[in-house]
């Protein structure tokens, strides 16, 4: 018999299982206030689910096209004219996806040939190495470092070389929960102009952005715009991480592309949600969600005020960064076992989304979750 441990190539050899789910098994085993993976912990709105059980009842149960429902790219399209004034093509630039997460690997895999590289800016969300390196990439990093996690262009353009294929940037960013600004899409614009690397923006927090900002999608920039693959997902608008739909937009000749993997990898998103989102989508109001979690995020900071915890600022996304360097010298994922084996609060340690492991002594919340588990982890965490 063959031994096939040894006989198989490893495509991404020092992988290991997510620390999300490392963490989130954990925090079940000993029953932690789970604050560690981005997912709400509150209700879905009861008008959603009944458009699902409606659309499933109403037969609605089979393969939805490849490129995905019209109805639901005619919503994708309507929204993103709305918000950011650009009209995508229904037919011919939208795609609804399996969520953000098979987009982004179908936007790596429509660009990357054997030896291009690609540019991510770490601390990065945590697909997309492992996606350039499955296509054959090279991943090229830039690092945020200290505690403002402010991209300074002219470094980053220095990592640019002829090889270049694609830059990957996420606004609102996980884990940081910063926003990239007007001036920081100009120069992104500045750097990309006149050559023909293409850029895969990572929208999908797009409605949950704090304090009267604008999310700066590169929809609102037609020099970035010509040369992007936007991804966008319900799970985050919707509340509803394990619906997995989502959604890519792009123009005409890189979406002509990017369906022939799309299809070649899912064929075809899932049926009945589809048809539900189209329907809630209709109304508008059901994607302002930036308040909700503004709230959350004002409550969760206020019950750590008194805390040894210092609170970076959260911008948007659904997380907060909080700095415990005033509370304890370990290093980030040993104080995340502490914290969850000693005082029962799951957290995520930000040194697992660099390559390099930096450790700023500083681990991501998530303030998705009802008032009742805000304050439970707040009471902990107060008395560290
Ligand atoms: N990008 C970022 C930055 C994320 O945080 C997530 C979800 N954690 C995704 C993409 C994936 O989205 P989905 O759940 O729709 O696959």
């Amino acid at each position: 018999m063959i031994n096939f441990s040894s006989h198989i190539k490893s495509k991404l050899p020092g992988a290991k299982t997510t620390i999300f789910t490392q963490i989130g098994q954990m925090a079940n085993e000993l029953g932690a206030v789970n604050l560690s993976q981005g997912f709400p912990n509150f209700d879905v709105s009861q008008e959603l689910i009944d458009l699902v059980t409606k659309a499933m009842n109403d037969g609605f149960n089979q393969y939805a096209p490849m490129q995905g429902l019209l109805e639901l790219r005619q919503e994708v399209s309507n929204s993103f004219f709305r918000n950011y004034g650009l009209r995508y093509d229904a037919n011919e630039e939208i795609t609804i996806t399996a969520g953000g997460t098979q987009a982004i690997y179908t936007a790596i895999s429509t660009v990357i040939h054997e030896g291009d590289e690609a540019i991510i800016i770490e601390p990065a969300f945590d697909i997309y190495a492992p996606g350039i390196k499955i296509n054959g990439g090279i991943v090229r990093s830039y690092r945020l470092e200290g505690d403002d996690y402010k991209i300074k262009w002219n470094e980053f353009k220095l990592l640019i070389t002829r090889n270049t294929k694609l830059i990957i940037i996420n606004t609102p960013h996980n884990p940081t929960s910063t926003i990239l600004s007007n001036e920081d899409m100009l120069q992104l614009q500045d750097i990309t102009n006149g050559t023909d690397i293409m850029v895969l923006s990572d929208e999908v927090y797009e409605h949950i952005v704090f304090d009267k900002q604008k999310h700066q999608s590169v929809a609102r920039f037609p020099q970035l715009a010509e040369r992007s693959f936007v991804v966008g997902s319900f799970s985050k608008t919707f509340h509803v991480t394990g619906w997995k739909t989502g959604f890519c937009l792009a123009p005409q000749a890189l979406m002509k592309e990017y369906r022939k993997i799309h299809q070649n990898v899912v064929f075809a998103g899932n049926r009945p949600m589809q048809t539900a989102i189209a329907e809630y989508m209709s109304t508008p109001k059901n994607m302002e969600i930036s308040p909700l979690y503004e709230q959350k995020r004002d409550y969760f900071m206020e019950l750590m005020k008194d805390s040894r915890f210092k609170a970076l600022p959260s911008h948007g996304s659904y997380f907060q960064l909080y700095k415990y360097d005033a509370i304890s010298d370990e290093k980030e994922m040993d104080f995340v076992i502490t914290l969850l084996k000693e005082h029962g609060v799951a957290g995520i340690p930000v040194s697992y989304f660099y390559s390099n492991a930096y450790d700023n002594k500083v681990l991501r919340f998530c303030f998705a979750k009802t008032d009742e588990t805000l304050e439970q982890a707040a009471d902990i965490l107060r008395k560290i």
